[in-house]
């Protein structure tokens, strides 16, 4: 009997040994099981939820305060997103009625992602706020600070009986980013493409395949074909870097099998002023950036300052003082931000508290100097802070905070008033000052990205007291789940992915737009 029961323990050991790894298994199959249909129900809800925005109260309560943003980018967006609506009337102005996801622009330039994945209506984001959010599709031209009143302009094509008005404000958000810099070169803006908006996307994309064709025109010359063929990227910051890197990709992947005969003539050029590329980032990632370039035969131009742009030429200046000519057939100008003509009006409002020319100076809190209720992030404000995304959407987040500390020190005062007792009076007091202890605004860095061309990409992302760099492979599969976790929506990311698959299956669309 013992021994019959020591041979059934040893066998039901044995039964466990060999089904412990089975268990293991099914559990990590039921893991990725649930976890699959809990991503797939979570996808359904938010796509759902999005498409079916709520019912809202009522538009604009004249017992509230009146906020007017300036703009649809990374600064409006993340402060509209954040803004507490039962608070303010809350008023959007901006030219383009939607939110752009800039980082993945030049991705768009050649097909790899659609433009329309990049963007979202910025109606979908008010239709989600529990009280009514006016969205204008206007230009905001002139602001009054007297009489507190802002000049829109409908600068789109269609123009109704209606077309420029005034809207007052009690706050005036003022995130309406920056324009490409040009220093003043002459020929940028007649035939050289930004890299800044969708559309300037799409130009790119159809200036690349208008080149491509031309050269192939019979008859044509091979010295203009070479012409023609080369693609010419001037400022090596990380637009520039990135335009480059996605060029050279279509190059390889799509050209090379639909254009064989030119491909092999597609010559691509960066040319940057400085002594190297990428100057934000650290001193070996540089030096990986500048080796990749070298192998995918995308010549680097430093210390070379491009001085004039003509139609079929640009001028530059080399290390050694000379002046020298590059033909080209696309040029793309990727020479970093200057202040828009409404900034510079502002900032002319103000000369004794305004006289950074990078944008509008802004104090701890995001509020203009010289004012009290202008408020100024994201690109159109001067800081120590580099003008990035990052920056921009932890700024607007940041000022949806504060006004929300502002309305409940409002709501105190009136309590503090109101109360019948001592006691009662001191415990609101004690709240007040709480509320009117708001903390400056803080940064924090995650890290910059930027993509290099050959499926690498390079990070330089903070750790402890210093930073890691990274570089390669694996560090472009990190760019892209990044990218794809911080696109807008759930919307955008099914897109987004599935623009990626499309590429990847089926090649780039080289049709002309
Ligand atoms: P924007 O996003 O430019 O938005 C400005 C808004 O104001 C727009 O909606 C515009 O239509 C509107 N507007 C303009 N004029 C007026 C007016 N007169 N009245 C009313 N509205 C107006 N940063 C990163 O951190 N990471 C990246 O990977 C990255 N990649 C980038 C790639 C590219 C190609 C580019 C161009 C930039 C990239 N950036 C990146 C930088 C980033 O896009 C900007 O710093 C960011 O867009 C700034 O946000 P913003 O809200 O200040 O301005
Ligand atoms: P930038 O200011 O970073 O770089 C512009 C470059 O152009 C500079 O290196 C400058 O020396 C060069 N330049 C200027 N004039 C020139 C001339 N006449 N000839 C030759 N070279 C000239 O500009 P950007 O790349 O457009 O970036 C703008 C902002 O957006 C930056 O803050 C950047 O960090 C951010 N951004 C970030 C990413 C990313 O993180 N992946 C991507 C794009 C932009």
């Amino acid at each position: 009997m013992q021994q019959q029961l020591r041979f059934n323990t040893t066998d039901s050991q044995t039964a466990a040994a060999t089904k412990k790894p089975f268990s293991k298994w099914r559990a990590l199959k039921n893991v990725v099981k649930y976890g699959l249909v809990a991503s797939v129900a979570y996808g359904t809800y938010t796509m759902y939820d999005q498409r079916h925005p709520p019912e809202q109260q009522g538009e604009i309560d004249p017992s509230k305060k009146t906020i007017v943003v300036l703009g649809s980018g990374w600064a409006s967006t993340s402060f509209l997103k954040a803004i507490d609506t039962e608070q303010y009337n809350v008023v959007v102005v901006s030219p383009r009625n939607y939110f752009l996801f800039t980082p993945l622009l030049p991705s768009c330039t050649v097909g790899t992602i659609d433009v329309r994945s990049l963007v979202e209506p910025i109606r979908f984001i008010t239709r989600h706020k529990s009280r009514q959010v006016r969205v204008v599709e206007a230009e905001c031209t002139d602001v009054d600070p007297e009489r507190k009143v802002i000049t829109i302009t409908d600068n789109s094509d269609i123009k109704g009986q209606a077309s420029t008005s005034e809207l007052s404000y009690d706050y005036l958000i003022v995130g309406v980013g920056a324009m490409n810099q040009t220093f003043g070169i002459k020929g940028v803006e007649q035939y050289g493409c930004f890299l800044k908006e969708v559309w300037d996307a799409q130009k790119i994309r159809t200036k690349v395949m208008d080149c491509i064709e031309t050269a192939a025109f019979p008859g044509q010359s091979s010295e203009e074909i070479e012409r023609l063929l080369h693609m010419v990227v001037v400022g090596g910051g990380p637009t520039g870097i990135e335009y480059a890197a996605e060029l050279h990709d279509f190059l390889v992947d799509d050209l090379t099998a639909w254009y064989p005969e030119l491909a092999g003539k597609v010559k691509i050029t960066l040319v940057e002023a400085l002594p190297n590329v990428l100057p934000a980032f650290s001193k070996q990632l540089i030096d990986y950036t500048e080796s990749t370039f070298k192998e995918q035969n995308i010549n680097i131009h430093t210390k070379t300052m491009v001085k004039e742009v003509c139609e079929k030429e640009i001028v530059v200046q080399r290390p050694d003082g000379t002046k020298d000519t590059i033909p080209y057939g696309l040029l793309v100008w990727a020479t970093g931000n200057t202040t828009r003509p409404l900034v510079r009006n502002l900032m002319a409002r103000y000369p004794e508290h305004q006289n950074i020319r990078r944008g509008l100076a802004v104090d701890d809190w995001l509020c203009m100097e010289g004012t009290k209720e202008i408020f100024a992030l994201g690109d159109a404000s001067a800081t120590k802070y580099a003008p990035t995304a990052q920056v921009a959407a932890q700024q607007g987040k940041y000022l949806a905070r504060v006004f929300a500390q502002l309305a409940s020190q409002e709501t105190l005062e009136a309590e503090v008033a109101a109360a019948t007792s001592e006691d009662e009076k001191a415990k609101k007091m004690r709240k007040l000052q709480k509320a009117k202890d708001i903390k400056p605004f803080h940064y924090s860095h995650q890290g910059s990205l930027c993509y290099i061309g050959s499926d690498k990409a390079i990070a330089d992302l903070p750790f402890g007291p210093g930073n890691v760099a990274s570089g390669g492979v694996a560090t472009y599969a990190f760019w892209r789940s990044a990218y794809i976790s911080n696109l807008f929506s759930t919307r955008n990311r099914t897109l987004v992915i599935t623009d990626w698959l499309k590429k990847t299956i089926l090649g780039r669309d080289i049709s002309r737009e």
